[in-house]
């Protein structure tokens, strides 16, 4: 196997500092911001992305950030019943607001048209967002990501390894192919 590291900490830290100023741009600001991270390592991600975006601008001292499992609403859901969902945390209703899902790779597409369904099961935002650390390409719906760490064409075989701090105990991004 071959082992391609694309992204080191630093790197990871730029990608994430970026996306938030382009969040809070596009939202003209901190208001009615809600930050939902799709787990297990999108949630880490979400979390830095809200905790930089809370630095940059200080809101109302409330939490904008919260996780959302998609578990139940898959496609594949049929073909994976091992899966064990993940608890969902909003930070508050999210009717009327601006939520931006986060997650660590987009590939098919799949996990995000999940998601956009168990939104729709909690409230009606006036829009949505897509921020995701990489985006492999190979999408089977159409989805797309407004925010992306780093564009990482690759094969169908390959297959990106994304460590965290908080969830691996190391942090990069490599690309492994067989
Ligand atoms: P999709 O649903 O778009 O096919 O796949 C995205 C979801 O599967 C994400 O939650 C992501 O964590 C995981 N995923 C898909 N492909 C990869 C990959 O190459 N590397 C990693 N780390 N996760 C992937
Ligand atoms: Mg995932």
């Amino acid at each position: 196997m071959t082992v391609r590291t694309v992204l080191q900490q630093a790197d990871i830290t730029r990608a994430l500092t970026r996306i938030s100023h382009e969040i809070l741009e596009s939202n003209r600001g901190v208001s009615d911001l809600v930050i939902l991270g799709i787990p297990t390592r999108g949630v880490a991600l979400a979390r830095r992305i809200a905790e930089t975006i809370e630095r940059i601008e200080p809101g109302t001292g409330e939490s904008i950030v919260g996780s959302l499992d998609v578990t139940m609403y898959r496609d594949d859901l049929s073909r994976n019943p091992t899966r064990a969902p993940s608890p969902t945390s909003l930070p508050g209703p999210i009717d009327g607001k601006t939520v931006v899902l986060v997650d660590d790779v987009l590939f098919s597409g799949r996990t995000i048209r999940a998601a956009l369904d168990a939104l729709s099961d909690l409230g009606r935002p006036r829009v949505v967002r897509l921020a995701v650390l990489v985006d492999r390409g190979h999408r089977e719906l159409p989805i797309r990501a407004d925010f992306v760490g780093k564009n990482l064409p690759s094969a169908a075989s390959e297959r990106i390894n994304v460590r965290l701090t908080e969830v691996d105990g190391d942090e990069y991004v490599t690309i492994d192919s067989p």
